[in-house]
């Protein structure tokens, strides 16, 4: 790939970094670090090339005032500086010509890191609409654009797809690592090819749901996923998460007569109950009752999963098998990652909550590859196509801009 940053030039250039530092924070402290530590190796390359770098990123969802105190980046500044051998300086100026002057002041292998891109959305979504203006005075800060923000590269925003248009750009080593490892294990895997499929948002995953299929020689369903299934079997499945939109419930049915034997669904649940916090119930999947909430697989799902598990050279793992947050309902999501990683194959997870259930169930070394980006992970194997990566590697440029 030519626009990848080892085949560009950047000695001694101003570059802005455009990260995906949307991390989990609570009173200051940053509850997980994978993805500043992902970006190290880039940051380093560019400290090593004499670079000035000015680094942007997103974090949260900005609507109001009063969520810019609690999705500032300032601490995720200060636990940068803490990992790379450079000072990290930050400023709170996002939009500004003393922001030029700031930026013109740094020296090589200096850092500066602008306070959260959507702050721009207070003044009319400026950031998530891609305004021009906006996207133009950004670009003016540097001379090179890095984007390494796989995690919202399915996002055409101001930062990531705006600044690329108007710059020379490239993709920093976190975007090129995920985009060959989803290329090259799930694009063209090697079979038997095993994709689990569970989790919440199946509205959201229809589209991947139908692209996977096509591909893999078996399709593992649990959480949501499987309840829409069943539901579509007319099974009752009580009170449990499904989706209740007909139009997709007719291409799961779809999906589901086309593929008869590729799809295994639950044999058995652990079950909640929709009046009582405390019930917790193990219940064949022909036994659910009207106030029951299927949360987990049971044991007799695992072992059936476990014939496909154990054959397989690839599998791709998107979404939870059950409600994993509450301990009680977690054994199905961890027993899974457990066979998954007992097995031969290459294992692959892409998903937000699939990725921290695999790193917070101890299975983040034994897997083969967890992809950092949840949306942008689905959104780029269901299309083969992200929009910030496109800005980059498709489109001209329009101009090199003097503001
Ligand atoms: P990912 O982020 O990996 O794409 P999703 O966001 O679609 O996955 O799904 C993960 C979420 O699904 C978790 O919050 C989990 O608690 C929830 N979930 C999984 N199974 C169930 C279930 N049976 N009932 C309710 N929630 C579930
Ligand atoms: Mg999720």
């Amino acid at each position: 790939m030519k626009k990848c940053l080892q085949n560009m030039d950047v000695k001694n250039k101003k570059v802005i970094l455009r990260v995906d530092y949307n991390v989990p924070i609570k009173n200051g402290k940053i509850l997980d670090d994978t993805k500043i530590k992902e970006t190290l190796d880039t940051i380093n390359y560019l400290l090593n090339e004499n670079c000035q770098i000015i680094i942007m990123s997103h974090l949260g969802k900005i609507k109001t005032e009063q969520d810019k105190q609690k999705y500032t980046l300032e601490p995720v500044a200060n636990y940068l500086k803490n990992l790379i051998q450079t000072e990290v300086y930050f400023t709170k100026d996002i939009l500004s010509e003393d922001l030029k002057k700031r930026v013109n002041e740094l020296k090589p292998k200096e850092v500066l890191m602008l306070e959260n891109t959507r702050f721009a959305d207070l003044q009319g979504k400026l950031e998530s609409s891609c305004d021009i203006q906006l996207s133009m005075f950004w670009a003016s800060l540097g001379d090179i654009f890095v984007n390494d923000a796989f995690g919202t590269s399915h996002r055409q925003h101001a930062s990531n797809y705006g600044i690329a248009k108007h710059i020379p750009s490239c993709i920093g080593f976190l975007m090129q690592k995920e985009i060959y490892c989803l290329d090259s294990l799930v694009k063209n895997p090697k079979h038997p090819f095993v994709v689990s499929m569970s989790g919440a948002k199946i509205d959201d995953k229809i589209e991947l749901l139908e692209n996977l299929i096509q591909k893999c020689d078996y399709l593992l369903c649990g959480g949501g996923i499987a309840n829409t299934c069943l539901k579509a079997l007319n099974f009752n499945v009580g009170q449990s998460l499904a989706s209740y939109n007909p139009i997709i419930i007719q291409r799961i049915q779809k999906i589901m007569l086309e593929n008869k034997e590729k799809i295994m669904l639950p044999l058995d649940a652990i079950v909640g109950n929709t009046y009582d916090e405390s019930y917790v119930k193990y219940k064949l999947i022909d036994k659910i009752d009207d106030n029951d909430v299927i949360l987990d697989v049971g044991i007799k799902t695992l072992e059936k999963y476990k014939t496909a598990i154990q054959n397989a050279q690839t599998i791709f793992i998107n979404g939870t098998l059950g409600y994993y947050e509450d301990i009680r309902f977690a054994n199905g999501t961890k027993e899974f990652f457990q066979m998954v990683s007992n097995s031969q194959a290459a294992t692959i997870v892409g998903g937000g909550d699939s990725a921290s259930a695999a790193r917070n169930l101890g299975y983040e070394n034994k897997l083969t590859y967890i992809s950092s980006g949840g949306g942008a992970t689905l959104a780029y194997l269901g299309s083969s196509s992200l929009k910030a990566l496109d800005a980059i590697l498709e489109e001209e440029r329009i101009e090199t801009l003097d503001l």
